[in-house]
């Protein structure tokens, strides 16, 4: 059955044995919502199946518990329905996508009865060889109830020859391409993995004699874990209890061959937390740096830097100290309004932002302001912001991105609109400058931008995936025709 392709943007969570385990993913979902408001979903079972002496009595049969809802954590995941999630193990999903993915079958963890025994499985990113992978599957027979990628996992994991779980998990490894940060749940154990080129993050890390992996190191924060290490590039671990004890380990299953990592620098720019270390870096030091470099490249004479919130905040920290401007808030956010962006309709969307921010009239009125922020997509939300600050009296409006133009979609898992909606795409920078009603505008180089994430290494550009901003995508993809238009025409301006 043919189907619209959607992109996931998601967090994934996951802790073995531990005595709280549903209560810890749900705490370290709360940490990663803002990879994905619109599901939130744990499964939980026993690190040692149906061994009572080891779980405090109850001997339960092999099985995977799950709780999944649309909207936010802190709203579905009540006591009572965290009492449902019994066991010392589980695994938790946030999402978000597109309008057209938005429907309660497609949030996450999916669990499956497979011909391994019970697996549930969460998945960040996107594969680009999902759709061919689903239509084979389809036309030998498979039945698929959701339009996520993750369920091709699934379907791959129960149909391979592979005598137990562990290898079965691996051949279905070997079949997908793109973008996967994996967190899966079988009885016993917890599974994880991360794609060859590394796209999106994987962290593991401690909590007393329990290891946990996460998305972010935020997470870890929130639930007083220490951070062990990344899950490397195409590698796949699994982490179980070492012995009869409460000893757990994490064990490599494989490590594959990395011929180009393709770090998303768009975790750094604008997704992840910038209380997280991403990559090996901290994502605030570099958001900083961005700024910093920003400042550099385009200076400017101004009163102040005025960052949008929160998106530009620690860029216009970096803009502010390099530049010696002083920094202010001329912004202010209404944090109980949920992100502009999520609006599926144009009209709810330009009406979000007004609702979002108000400017400080007694702070901009006068001044010549540099308005920072992380990126531009459709150009929405920067005209709004300042033709505000314009209304609210600002003198001057010199619009300053800590990103290149944004000119392609993402098939790796951000949600980046068509290439078509994309400002940048089709306008060269001038036109934009017109189109927000700038009084100038300057956006941070792919040079400038690969410097500050580079951490001494020589080739910066083999280490990152920044597609969206230079149309080099690292991995084609069979499923989104216009990818391998960009890969033959590069970028569009
Ligand atoms: P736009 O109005 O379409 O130009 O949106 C620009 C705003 O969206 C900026 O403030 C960015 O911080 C934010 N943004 C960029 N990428 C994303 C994304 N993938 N999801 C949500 N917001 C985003």
């Amino acid at each position: 059955m043919p189907f619209d392709k959607f992109h996931d943007e998601c967090g994934v969570f996951g802790i073995l044995h531990h005595p709280d385990a549903a209560n810890l993913v749900y705490l370290g979902l709360y940490a990663l919502q803002h990879r994905g408001q619109e599901s939130a979903g744990i499964a939980s079972t026993l690190a040692i199946p149906g061994d009572p002496s080891r779980h405090g009595g109850d001997a339960l049969a092999p099985q995977i518990y799950v709780e999944r809802e649309m909207g936010h954590v802190a709203d579905i995941f009540t006591h009572e329905r965290l009492e449902r999630l019994p066991g010392d193990t589980a695994i938790g999903h946030v999402r978000y996508s597109t309008a057209g993915g938005s429907h309660f079958r497609n949030s996450q963890p999916l669990v499956a009865s497979t011909s391994k025994g019970p697996f549930a499985i969460g998945h960040n990113g996107n594969l680009v060889n999902g759709k061919a992978l689903r239509a084979e599957l389809e036309r030998q027979g498979s039945i698929f109830n959701t339009i996520a990628d993750t369920e091709v996992f699934l379907h791959l994991l129960s149909r391979s020859p592979a005598p137990d779980v562990e290898s079965a998990f691996l051949d279905a490894l070997s079949q997908v391409r793109g973008a996967y940060s994996v967190v899966a749940l079988a009885p016993g154990r917890i599974l994880a993995a991360r794609d060859p080129n590394g796209f999106r993050p994987l962290v593991i890390g401690r909590l007393g004699e329990s290891y946990c992996v996460s998305s972010e190191t935020c997470a870890f924060d929130l639930i007083g874990a220490d951070l062990v290490r990344e899950v490397r590039a195409g590698e796949v671990i699994a982490i179980e209890l070492d012995g009869p004890g409460p000893r757990q380990r994490v064990r490599t299953l494989r490590e594959a061959h990395v011929r180009r990592e393709a770090r998303c620098v768009f975790e750094h720019v604008y997704f992840a937390r910038p209380d997280s270390r991403v990559f090996g870096l901290s994502v605030a030091e570099t958001r900083k740096k961005f700024g910093a470099r920003l400042a550099r490249e385009h200076p400017v004479a101004a009163d102040m830097v005025v960052p949008v919130p929160d998106s530009g905040v620690f860029a216009a920290l970096g803009y502010a100290h390099e530049s010696g401007i002083p920094f202010e808030y001329g912004l202010v956010r209404n944090h109980y309004v949920g992100r502009t962006f999520i609006e599926p309709k144009q009209t709810i969307r330009n009406f979000g932002v007004k609702v979002k921010l108000n400017p400080v009239r007694d702070l901009v009125e006068g001044k010549r302001i540099v308005l920072v922020d992380d990126s531009i997509v459709r150009g929405t939300t920067s005209k709004k912001i300042v033709r505000m600050l314009k209304q609210a009296g600002a003198a001057e409006v010199h619009m300053r991105i800590s990103s290149p133009p944004t000119t392609g979609p993402c098939y790796y898992g951000i949600d980046t609109p068509k290439r078509q909606d994309l400002i940048a795409s089709t306008n060269s920078v001038e036109d934009i400058c017109r189109y927000i009603e700038a009084d100038s505008i300057g956006y941070l180089s792919t040079g400038g931008m690969l410097d500050a994430v580079s951490a001494g290494s020589d080739n910066p550009t083999r280490l990152y995936c920044t597609a969206c901003f230079t149309g080099e995508y690292p991995v084609p993809s069979t499923d989104d025709e216009p990818a391998l238009e960009a890969i033959s025409t590069g970028p569009s301006r």
